[in-house]
C-alpha cells in the first residue's frame, strides 16, 4: 500500500541516511520512522526522463525536485545555446555502484587500437634508427621476446654478401648461406678458409701451406685431378665446401653434418696449386642407391665440360662397384639438365655402337653405363625413340638424332673420363 504523505522541506541531503546500502536508481526507497508502522514513499523528479540521479550542484547522489535536476538545467542551457558540461554517466552493471562514492566524469573509451596509433605517431612514435616499437603496455614479456627473436632470424635472411673471392675469381652470390653477412667474403683458394677482409686473406694466404684439397687423390688425367675425402676425415674442409655450395645452389640443406658422406673434389693444376673447380658428394651407404647427393661447379668454370665429367665419374665409381645409380633428388635446374643430356648421350653412344639387325636390351644397357633404368626409359620417353606395339617396346633408331650426336661427340672427347686415368 502506498500512502501519499505531505514532504516536509528537507534541509540538504536530509534523506540520506547513514550506513544506509548503496540504492540503484529508480529502486523505492525505505524510510523506517522511529515508532509507528513502516511506511514506503516514493519520490520521483518532475523532469521527464530523469531517474533522479545525480544533483545538480554534484553535492547529492540523489534528487527530487526540478531545481536540483542536471537534466532539467541541461535542457535549459541547450535551448539558451550555452556548452554543457559533460553528462554524468552511471554503469549500472558495474560493480561499482555505490552512490556513496563519487561518481567520476565520463572519458572517452581509449581502444588497443587508438592506444598504438597514439604511439606510433609523433611524438611518441619517433624512435630515430632503432627497428623495435615501443611495445611496453601492448604485449607481455613474453611476446616481446618472441617478437625479437622473429626479428634477429629475419635481419639474419638478409645477407649482406653480394661477391665472394676464390683466389682470382670474384663471383657474385646467388643464394643466402651461413658465412658472415659482409659485401664481399674472401676464401682460401686451397683450404677453403673464409676471410672478411682482403688484408687478413692476405696475411692468411702468406702462412698457408695447403697447395691441394686433402684427402687422396684417386684421378689424374693432365692437369684435371680429383680428390676423394672422407667427410668425417676432413671435417673443416667438407663444411667449407658445403657453406660455399650453399651460395649456388638453392636445394643444399647439409652444411655441417659431413661425416655420412665422401666428397670427390675436382681441382686444376696450375700456378703451383690444385685450384678447386667443383665437386660432388656421395653417401657412403645409400640405402635408395644414390650414387650423387650434390654437385657443383663454381661459376667461374661453368660452360666448359666440367659438370659433365663429375656426373660421368660418378657413374664410373658405380660401374667398378658392380651396381646401377641415380642421383639424389631434387635436382637443381643446372643439374636436371646436365644429366638429361648425359643419359641421352649414354643411350646413343650404346645405339650406335649396336650391329644393324641386333636387339637393344635396357637392363644390358643400365649395367653397362651404370645408370638407373628407370633414367634410362624416361630419357628414352622424352627423346621419343621409345614406343609400345603389340605387347613390347620397340626403340626407334632415329638417324638424325644419332648423326646430331657424332657431331658433338668430336667436341666432348676433350672434357671427358679417362677411366685409364683412375688410380685405384
Ligand atoms: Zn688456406
Amino acid at each position: 500500500m502506498v500512502a501519499m504523505v505531505r514532504r516536509k522541506k528537507p534541509d540538504r541531503c536530509s534523506l540520506q541516511v547513514a550506513d544506509t546500502p548503496p540504492r540503484l536508481r529508480g529502486t523505492p526507497k525505505r524510510l523506517a520512522s522511529l515508532s509507528g508502522p513502516v511506511t514506503t514513499i516514493v519520490k520521483k523528479c518532475p523532469t521527464p526522463g530523469c531517474d533522479g540521479s545525480g544533483h545538480i550542484f554534484k553535492r547529492c547522489h540523489t534528487h527530487y525536485t526540478a531545481s536540483g535536476c542536471p537534466l532539467h538545467h541541461r535542457k535549459r542551457r541547450n535551448r539558451s545555446g550555452r556548452v554543457l558540461p559533460p553528462k554524468l554517466s552511471i554503469d549500472v552493471t558495474s560493480d561499482n555502484n555505490d552512490i556513496s562514492t563519487p561518481r567520476p566524469l565520463s572519458t572517452p573509451h581509449i581502444t588497443r587500437l587508438d592506444l598504438i596509433q597514439q604511439l606510433i605517431s609523433p611524438p611518441f612514435g619517433n624512435h630515430g634508427d632503432q627497428r623495435e616499437p615501443i611495445l611496453k603496455g601492448l604485449a607481455t614479456p613474453t611476446e616481446i621476446q618472441l617478437f625479437k627473436e622473429a626479428q634477429r632470424k629475419a635481419k639474419n635472411k638478409e645477407s649482406k654478401l653480394k661477391h665472394v673471392v676464390l683466389g682470382e675469381h670474384q663471383m657474385e652470390v646467388w643464394f643466402v648461406s651461413q658465412f658472415p653477412s659482409v659485401a664481399t667474403l674472401h676464401l682460401c683458394k686451397y683450404c677453403l678458409r673464409h676471410f672478411c677482409s682482403l688484408a687478413t686473406i692476405k696475411l692468411h694466404a702468406a702462412s698457408c701451406p695447403w697447395r691441394h684439397p686433402p684427402g687422396k687423390e684417386i684421378y689424374r688425367d693432365h692437369m684435371i685431378s680429383i680428390f676423394e675425402i672422407d667427410g668425417g676425415q676432413h671435417q673443416s674442409y667438407c663444411q667449407n665446401l658445403c657453406l660455399l655450395a650453399k651460395l649456388f645452389l638453392d636445394h643444399k640443406t647439409v652444411y655441417y653434418d659431413v661425416q655420412p658422406f665422401i666428397f670427390y673434389v675436382m681441382t686444376q693444376y696450375r700456378d703451383g696449386g690444385c685450384h678447386l673447380v667443383g665437386y660432388f658428394s656421395k653417401e657412403k651407404s645409400s640405402a635408395l642407391n644414390y650414387n650423387l647427393s650434390c654437385i657443383l661447379v663454381l661459376p667461374c668454370y661453368m660452360r666448359n665440360g666440367f659438370g659433365r665429367m663429375l656426373i660421368e665419374f660418378s657413374y664410373l665409381l658405380t660401374r667398378l662397384e658392380g651396381t646401377t645409380g641415380s642421383p639424389e633428388r631434387p635436382l637443381s635446374d643446372l643439374g636436371l639438365v646436365s644429366y638429361r643430356s648425359y643419359w641421352r648421350d649414354a643411350i646413343l653412344d650404346h645405339m650406335i655402337q649396336l650391329k644393324e639387325g641386333s636387339s637393344l636390351s635396357i637392363k644390358e644397357l643400365s649395367k653397362q653405363s651404370g645408370v638407373n633404368t628407370d633414367d634410362l626409359v624416361s630419357t628414352m620417353q622424352r627423346l621419343g625413340i621409345i614406343k609400345y606395339c603389340k605387347g613390347q617396346h620397340i626403340v626407334l633408331h632415329d638417324k638424325e638424332l644419332l648423326d646430331d650426336y657424332v657431331g658433338r661427340c668430336k667436341k666432348l672427347k676433350s672434357r671427358s673420363i679417362n677411366p685409364s686415368c683412375l688410380k685405384r
